[in-house]
């Protein structure tokens, strides 16, 4: 459908999806204003706390796990490919040749007894031993014997494997219902943390799924809230919901259908959460839904039913070249409405995932930064923007990043920010440490994301996680890396800002050979827009169409 052709906030928004990154990160520099002063002093304290942390107590076991197999060893690979498929894996001949084919290839013993951790040498250990087992290709009486002890091994094997996998989980989901959760969170809650829970489950694949996940949500909203005795959302826990989980087409070719069913949806759980006081949280999900996102979210947010809250909350994912805007039309938005709402800035998950999609579609660009620093100085300069926005919006800061919450520290003490108008947070099972001193030494607040659900619904989130954190150029994998110094670990984002990396866009894939096809981004409206233009005189209007 054509839009209007005025330039709308929303419409800066579609336009700026693939923009220039060199362009982009000039400006994002401009608005962080940190001087040469400023940097030094952020990354001082920054250091301070790598410096801290490393000391002052055990990193989480995930953390040490992924330092010794990130994904720059095919042994963290093999891994992660185990964890992503097996605990789906119906059948267990099926469920043995996927072991066999990930665990048997890799050397498993050039990891033994490099962690400072038992259990992850513990499980190398296993490892190595499982892949020997499986490993027949040897000639001889030794290829027998091992085919023998394989055959009676493979339910030990799958069994203990599977463990493994579940025990990875549990390291990231914090219970397998809201109640055991809840139960769970009482200890951290006990040293000053507060809660968003999220079911676990996303990507609706039919009505039938999406009506049990909005149950399950409704459901977790009504436990949560026995929980919320405080007076203000931001002392209470909260629910953070992926919208994708509420519609089984929550596409762009499906936006008519989206603003009538989903809305809906989204409204009734925004207004069981309003009654009981809590946030309640859109979280972000991948690029080309963003802007039917905010169609979804203005429509929701416009229910009057829904004034005088302050708990509904959107996530901003810093690594878009279009954080800046998304921050405008949000803070338009609760302005017009004369609201105030929570914005939980976050880096962005599904880094990988967009680079591919970009390429495989053979678009000339991407809709995420290409270098991690450039991502770093988007999040200091959108933490800039929403510090300077609190009256209407309470920033959530959620990362894990020693050097970004030093800057965000800084920023808030150099623009009087008091302790009570933004917020940290945290994923369950990381940053634990790191927040830890923070909420102690300074005294501010900091919410827990727990994922809560059955292990079969944990693969996609588990494995955003290892992606991740497996990243060697990810702050949780270089923490735990003593060979890296602290000044390293939280060296300065802007130092190292420049052009983009060499990184092909759809065009060049397969340059210098031949040109790519063109692709088309069919979620993107002024693309659409394109497409329809000149097709546009020869259609025939709907209203003089036959009977
Ligand atoms: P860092 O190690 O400093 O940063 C890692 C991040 O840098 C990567 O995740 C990626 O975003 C970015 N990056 C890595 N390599 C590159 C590169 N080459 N070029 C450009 N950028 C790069 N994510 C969502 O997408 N949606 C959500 O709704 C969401 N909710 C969250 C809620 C909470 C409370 C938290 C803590 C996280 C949430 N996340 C969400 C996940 C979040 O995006 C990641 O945890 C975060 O990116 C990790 O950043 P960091 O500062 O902790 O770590």
């Amino acid at each position: 459908m054509p839009r209007d052709t005025a330039l709308t906030l929303r419409d800066a928004i579609d336009a700026a999806i693939y923009s220039d990154e060199t362009v982009a990160v000039a400006s994002l520099v401009k608005t962080a204003a940190l001087s040469d002063a400023d940097r030094a002093r952020i990354c001082d304290r920054a250091a301070a706390l790598v410096t801290q942390i490393r000391t002052s107590a055990d990193p989480g076991l995930m953390e040490v796990f992924l330092a010794e197999y990130g994904l720059s060893t095919d042994e963290g690979i093999a891994l992660m490919c185990l964890a992503e498929a097996l605990l789906r894996v119906p059948d267990a001949d099926t469920m043995d040749d996927l072991i066999e084919d990930k665990i048997a290839p890799s050397d498993w013993g050039k990891h033994l007894g490099h962690s400072a951790s038992s259990l992850v040498n513990a499980s190398t250990w296993a490892l190595m031993l499982t892949g020997r087992v499986l490993d027949d290709e040897k000639p001889g009486i030794t290829r027998h014997l091992r085919s023998a002890v394989k055959r009676l091994g493979e339910p030990v094997i799958r069994t203990a494997v599977g463990r493994a996998m579940r025990e990875m989980g549990r390291q990231f989901v914090l219970g397998e219902t809201i109640q055991k959760a809840m139960k769970r969170a009482d200890g951290m809650q006990a040293k000053g943390f507060t809660y968003s829970y999220d079911m676990l489950g996303e990507a609706a694949r039919t009505e039938a799924d999406a009506k049990y996940y909005h149950l399950a949500y409704s459901r977790a909203i009504s436990a949560i809230a026995d929980h919320c005795v405080h007076g203000s959302v931001a002392e209470n826990p909260g629910i953070s919901v992926k919208l994708s989980a509420l519609h089984p087409r929550y596409e762009v070719a499906q936006q008519a259908r989206v603003m009538e069913e989903l809305v809906p949806r989204v409204r009734a759980l925004a207004l069981l959460a309003k009654s009981a006081g809590m946030g309640f949280n859109i979280d972000a999900e991948e690029a080309d839904r963003l802007a039917l996102s905010l169609d979804v979210i203005g429509a929701v947010l416009a229910d009057p039913a829904l004034a005088k809250w302050d708990g509904f909350g959107v996530v901003v994912q810093a690594y878009g070249q279009r954080a800046p805007l998304v921050i405008d039309q949000l803070y338009q938005m609760a302005h017009d409405l004369d609201r105030k709402i929570m914005v939980r800035l976050v880096k962005g998950a599904y880094w990988d995932a967009e680079i591919k999609r970009a390429q495989v579609q053979g678009i000339d660009g991407f809709p995420v930064f290409t270098a991690k620093q450039h991502t770093d100085i988007s999040y200091i300069a959108n933490a800039r923007k929403l510090l300077g926005l609190t009256d209407r919006i309470y920033p959530q800061f959620a990362t894990h990043n020693a050097h970004t919450v030093a800057a965000v520290l800084d920023m808030a003490a150099q623009m009087r920010r008091g302790k009570d108008t933004f917020e940290f947070q945290r994923l369950h099972g990381m940053g634990e440490t790191l927040h830890t001193i923070v909420l102690g030494a300074e005294n501010t607040r900091c919410r827990i994301y727990a994922p809560v659900g059955a292990h079969e619904d944990l693969l996609a989130y588990l494995v955003r996680r290892l992606l991740e954190n497996g990243a060697n150029s990810s702050f949780v994998n270089q923490i735990v890396d003593e060979s890296v110094p602290a000044s390293v670990v939280a060296a300065c984002p802007f130092d190292a800002a420049g052009p983009r990396p060499d990184l092909p866009t759809g065009p060049a894939l397969f340059a210098p050979a031949r040109i790519n096809s063109k692709g088309w981004d069919l979620t993107h409206q002024p693309t659409l827009d394109a497409i329809e233009r000149p097709a546009r005189p020869c259609m025939t209007p709907v209203s003089s169409q036959g009977p």
